[in-house]
């Protein structure tokens, strides 16, 4: 429902944000769109760990203080209004799949995802969640494990996954190998790119990093961007270049 992501440069002046930080603000920002769970991922020590939880936000947070994760500079979040399985903690997003190397957030239906979880299921694959979500993100580990050892892309592997994909999605993934940057894709559902000085944002909507920048791109349909710290790039669904729509964000946030 809410889908936040952030990656910054880490600088030591001080004038950027802690992931948690701005992906928090983000999802109490997003939260008038209504939802029923939450979660966050971040990349620490190139590992990736994640806290999620149904309910508020503010049960996000308890988890959060009493299980507190590292400090990072690379994160994606999530409120999550459930279509395929019930709000709990295990249907919640993120999705972490492939020994815990990969993190997916998802808007959206897949409307085609029994087909391919049967298909996955086949190939010996499992799943721990009800959701249509954990299926794309298991397609896209699969699908990224299967390049070649010296052709590794995070990019190239979610493209390959989205033209698998029905229906209407926003995904957001992280990959433990590649704690630099965040890989996200849209087919009729929303996100926009936020540009900050050293640090990019995604969101659902600018909500998702107004109190950050007020520079933004809007996307378009059946594309894909990977944002860096200091750069990003879109591509359609088969890697050709793409270009977004940058804008100024003209809205006085209210509190
Ligand atoms: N279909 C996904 C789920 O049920 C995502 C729902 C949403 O947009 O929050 O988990």
């Amino acid at each position: 429902c809410g889908i936040v992501g952030y990656v910054g440069s880490n600088r030591a002046d001080g004038r950027q944000h802690g992931a948690l930080e701005v992906i928090l603000e983000g999802l109490r920002r997003l939260e008038y769109r209504g939802y029923d769970s939450a979660g966050v991922a971040v990349i620490a020590d190139g590992a990736v760990e994640y806290r999620k939880k149904a309910g508020k936000l503010s049960n996000l947070i308890g988890e959060l203080e009493a299980h507190p994760l590292p400090e990072s500079n690379i994160g994606i979040g999530h409120t999550r209004w459930a279509t395929h399985g019930g709000p709990s903690d295990v249907n919640a997003h993120p999705h972490v799949v492939d020994g815990g190397k990969l993190a997916m957030i998802h808007n959206g239906i897949i409307e085609n995802f029994s087909e391919i979880k049967r298909e996955l299921s086949a190939q010996g694959e499992s799943f721990t969640s009800e959701t249509d979500t954990e299926v794309a993100a298991v397609l896209l580990a699969r699908t990224y494990n299967a390049q070649g050892a010296d052709e590794k892309d995070l990019t190239v592997a979610m493209q390959d996954t989205c033209r698998r994909l029905e229906g209407a999605f926003t995904l957001l993934a992280v990959h433990a190998d590649h704690p630099d940057r965040v890989v996200a894709a849209r087919r009729n559902s929303p996100l926009v790119i936020g540009l900050g000085d050293g640090e990019n944002f995604l969101g659902s909507d600018v909500s998702g990093f107004i109190d950050c920048t007020k520079r933004a791109v809007e996307m378009g349909q059946d594309q894909i961007v990977t944002i860096t710290a200091d750069d990003y790039t879109i591509v359609d669904f088969h890697g050709n270049a793409a270009e977004g729509k940058p804008f100024d964000i003209e809205w006085d946030a209210a509190a």
